[in-house]
């Protein structure tokens, strides 16, 4: 999953989108409303965090996201804001974010709420996907083959998070790039195939399906 962290303060925005990256996820980061935009409405985020004070205004962080709902962005949208008032957070969860974390914040809170807003993006909103013999822990961020742990790397994890969200779903290679890597990673023309390579040795061949010429998918679950 890609998230972008939209947030002008550098001491904060910089361990909250390092903790993130630690556990796999791809994320962007932007210090301002107009660097979002532009960022927002160019990849598929999974969910933007948006600080409500931005360098464009006392509340251009509402702004920011009325406006990313007014031209159809769906992603959800959870605030950063040392506003507590209950005023300021009827007007963001109106302005069309979906939640609210006040300042100083816990940084394992931050990710409890992301898995909790992303969850209603998969196709089965559970907290695990069984199929055959493996298990997929989307909290814990494991995979289990026949009740053993696997090793995974974080990034083998984000790509069959990915593919295992939708069984069945075609993406290209480039969509899985574009879902997998953030901003700071240079693809290299084979990163995709030699992931693909490193599932299908821990978790069997047939974990990720080649539709040649259109991509990868995870089976349909039986
Ligand atoms: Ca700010």
């Amino acid at each position: 999953m890609r998230f972008l962290v939209i947030e002008d303060e550098p001491s904060i925005r910089r361990p909250l989108a390092a903790s993130l990256r630690e556990v796999g996820y791809a994320v962007d980061e932007a210090g301002s409303a107009a660097q979002a935009r532009e960022l927002a409405t160019s990849f598929p985020y999974d969910a933007l965090m948006v600080d409500v004070g931005l360098p464009e205004g006392p509340q251009s962080g509402f702004e920011l996201v009325r406006g990313l709902r007014e031209q159809g962005l769906k992603m959800p949208v959870l605030y950063l804001t040392a506003r507590d008032a209950v005023e300021d957070r009827i007007e963001g969860l109106d302005a069309g974010g979906d939640d609210y974390l006040v300042k100083p914040f816990h940084l394992g809170e931050v990710q409890a709420r992301l898995r909790a807003l992303t969850r209603r993006g998969r196709a089965e909103p559970q907290s695990s996907l069984h199929w055959r013999d493996l298990k997929f822990d989307w909290t814990a961020r494991a995979v289990y083959k026949a009740g053993e742990r696997m090793a995974l790397t974080a990034k083998e994890f984000a790509l069959i998070e990915v593919l295992a969200s939708h069984p069945g779903r075609v993406y290209t290679r480039e969509e899985l790039i574009d879902r997998v890597w953030d901003g700071r990673f240079e693809a290299e023309s084979n990163v995709v195939e030699t992931y693909v390579r490193n599932l299908r040795r821990k978790l069997g061949d047939e974990v990720v399906k080649t539709m040649r010429g259109l991509g990868y998918s995870f089976p349909e679950v039986e």
